[in-house]
This record gives structure tokens, C-alpha cells and sequence, in this order.
């Protein structure tokens, strides 16, 4: 089995200043000394865990990053030049859109980010209200930002319980309006723990979403934006280079509270999401090393996210075997070079996606 280098680096800042209704992500309340102390802990992990490979992508994201203040991105900076990172890297900074001004943006471009994204969701008061986000983005801030940085996404939420057709159209006229190189789109999913699951939210009908889900394809595809993963389109030559690592099921190292990485060929581990665990330096919490039935499945399970589907060729160079001697395709489509799912069936992946895995049973 040949698998590539690490290439790439996620860092968790799990800090926020407001909690939205929706969120899921391990997150917590900004605390100032808190933040201090979680980055000297950070340090410390990478400098236990990171072996001097040249690193290709970095993503900070969390939480929100772009709440600390100007001596704690400076720290967080630091940490990050410990990396031996290539010229031509791709570096992504997840930036909440009330954290926006010219002192951020500047920080962020002098010490290297050159990618950012932006969690717009909505421009609609009445979706906003339902995910509990308090402030409008507004397009101010967005083309403030786009002064400083070509290379932007914007993640789309849709389908909360009482959005409207129309509610929708508005939404993607302003994103549209942005022009910005990515978006990423995400329904609205009321998970365990949340504030929405604990106020019993209901979810809107998957029949709903799945028409907005269509919908939204169809709009992105007319105006420009090439659909290349379940959830993400771009302009030409914009894909976000790091999340193609996770779906080419290559090697990452991950960061920081309850971050995850896969690195070694086949050692994937997932840290901690107790802060005390982790200022102990307990970092890891679950661990294990992947049988290669297991690292195959990962990578159908991974690779079919992207529209092109799975490399016939890629597979067959890691693991010595054909995709059809292991799997059962018969819900893929083909081509000459990669198996990949049928448009129509896109919205429903998952279940598609659920047939590839357990092969020890089958
Ligand atoms: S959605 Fe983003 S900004 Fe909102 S609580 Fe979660 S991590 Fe923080």
C-alpha cells in the first residue's frame, strides 16, 4: 500500500463569542486568559506530534479564529511557523462576519493567509433568527474583505423549518451578487446537543430540502460555479486544495481540541473535546490504528464525495487492487478512468455512501 506524504494541517481554535443555535462544532465561550493558555498547550502539541514534513495546506477554522485579539494571532502565528510550509500554500482562516475590519484583514494577509472563510449562512433575518445568529452579513464587510483576498468561500445554510422557496432565491441573489471564487452549502441538521435540539426544532421536510438542494445546484451551475463535491462549488481553478486532501483520503495532521488526523498510513486519531483533558496535555481521546479493508473503505467512502467520483488508477496504486474485486458498484455509475455517483442520487449520498463500509461482514 502506497500512501502520499502529509501535506496538510488543521488547527482548532474552539472559540467563540456568541453560541448559535445550530452549532455542533466543539466550541466554547471566548475567555481571554483561557485563549492564552489553550495556545501555549497548542504549541506543545505540535511540536510533540509535527516530524518536519513540507506542508501544502493549512486551515484554521473552529470555533472562530478571527475573535482572538492581535496578541493572540500573533502567538497563533508563531505556532504555525513552526511548520516548514511551501511557497505556494494554500492557507484558509475561517473568519466570523462580525470579527471583519481592516485590522484583521490586514494581520491575516501580512502573516501569510491567502484563503478565507466566511460563515455568511444567510442574509435573511427570519433564517438567522431560526439559527440564532445574531448579526446580518452585510455586503460591506464581504467587499471589504475581497479587497484583501481573491480567494474566498462562503457557506450557504438552507432548510430551516420555515424557509421559503422565495426566502432561498433571495439568498443566493446576494450570494451570487458577492462573486466570491467558492461556496459550500449545508441543510440545516438539528444534531444532538445543540440549543435547536434541546428547544425540540423541527426539521423541515427532507422532500423540502432535497427540491432547495436541486435547486441550488442548478442556480450555481448557470451562474458559473462548478459543483466538484457534494457540498462545495467554485470557480474554475478555486477548489479548496486542503478539503481535497480529506477526499482523497490523504494523510493530515489535526490540531487542537477535538481536532482529528490521520497520519503514519493508517493511524487515525481524534483528540479530546475536554478543554481540561487537553490543557493537561491529554490530547488524544480515541485512536486507532485502520486494517487496510478499512482504509480502502475509507477511501470509496471519501473520494466518491467529489463529483468526479474515485480514480480507478489512484486505487488501484495504492492498494495493489481493482475497485471492482472489493466493491459492489452496482449503485456508481463509470467511465473510462472513475466510478462516481449519479447526479441524481447526490442528495442522498449518504445512503450510497453506508453500502461501502463493514466489509469484514459481507
Ligand atoms: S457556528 Fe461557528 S460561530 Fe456559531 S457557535 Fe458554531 S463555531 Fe461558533
Amino acid at each position: 500500500m502506497v500512501l502520499d506524504k502529509i501535506k496538510s494541517v488543521y488547527i482548532h481554535i474552539p472559540f467563540c463569542k456568541n453560541i448559535c443555535a445550530y452549532c455542533d462544532f466543539c466550541k466554547l465561550f471566548y475567555n481571554d486568559s483561557l485563549v492564552d493558555r489553550y495556545l501555549a498547550i497548542l504549541e506543545k502539541e505540535v511540536k510533540t506530534r509535527y516530524k518536519n514534513e513540507l506542508i501544502k495546506t493549512v486551515y484554521v477554522g473552529g470555533g472562530s479564529p478571527s475573535c482572538l485579539n492581535s496578541k493572540q494571532l500573533k502567538k497563533l502565528f508563531d505556532i504555525i511557523k513552526i511548520f516548514r510550509l511551501d511557497k505556494d500554500i494554500e492557507f484558509t482562516f475561517e473568519c466570523n462576519i462580525s470579527n471583519l475590519n481592516k485590522r484583521l484583514l490586514q494581520i491575516l494577509k501580512d502573516n501569510g493567509v491567502n484563503r478565507l472563510s466566511i460563515g455568511v449562512e444567510s442574509f435573511q433575518k427570519k433564517i438567522l433568527d431560526n439559527i440564532g445568529r445574531k448579526e446580518i452579513p452585510s455586503f460591506k464587510k464581504i467587499n471589504l474583505a475581497k479587497e484583501y483576498f481573491d480567494n474566498i468561500n462562503i457557506d450557504l445554510i438552507f432548510g430551516s423549518n420555515n424557509e421559503t422557496f422565495l426566502d432561498l432565491k433571495k439568498d443566493l441573489d446576494c450570494f451570487l451578487k458577492l462573486d466570491v471564487k467558492h461556496i459550500s452549502i449545508y441543510s440545516l441538521i438539528i444534531e444532538d446537543k445543540t440549543i435547536l435540539k434541546i428547544n425540540n426544532y423541527v426539521e423541515s421536510s427532507s422532500d423540502l430540502n432535497r427540491k432547495m438542494y436541486d435547486y441550488i445546484r442548478k442556480v450555481l451551475s448557470c451562474n458559473g460555479y462548478i459543483q466538484y463535491e457534494i457540498s462545495n462549488f467554485c470557480k474554475k481553478g478555486y477548489q479548496s486544495r486542503h478539503n481535497l486532501t480529506y477526499w482523497n483520503n490523504n494523510m493530515y495532521y489535526g490540531f487542537g481540541l477535538s481536532s482529528s488526523g490521520f497520519i503514519d498510513n493508517n493511524y487515525r486519531y481524534t483528540n479530546t473535546r475536554s478543554m481540561k483533558k487537553y490543557l493537561n496535555g491529554e490530547y488524544v481521546s480515541f485512536d486507532e490504528r485502520l486494517s487496510l479493508n478499512e482504509l480502502m473503505e475509507n477511501e470509496m467512502i471519501l473520494s466518491l464525495r467529489k463529483i468526479r467520483g474515485i480514480s480507478k488508477k489512484v486505487f488501484y496504486d495504492k492498494y495493489g487492487k481493482n475497485i471492482k474485486e472489493v466493491f459492489d458498484v452496482r449503485y456508481l455509475k463509470e467511465n473510462k478512468n472513475y466510478f462516481y455517483i449519479p447526479k441524481k442520487y447526490l442528495y442522498v449520498s449518504n445512503y450510497i455512501l453506508s453500502d461501502f463500509v463493514d466489509l469484514e461482514n459481507k
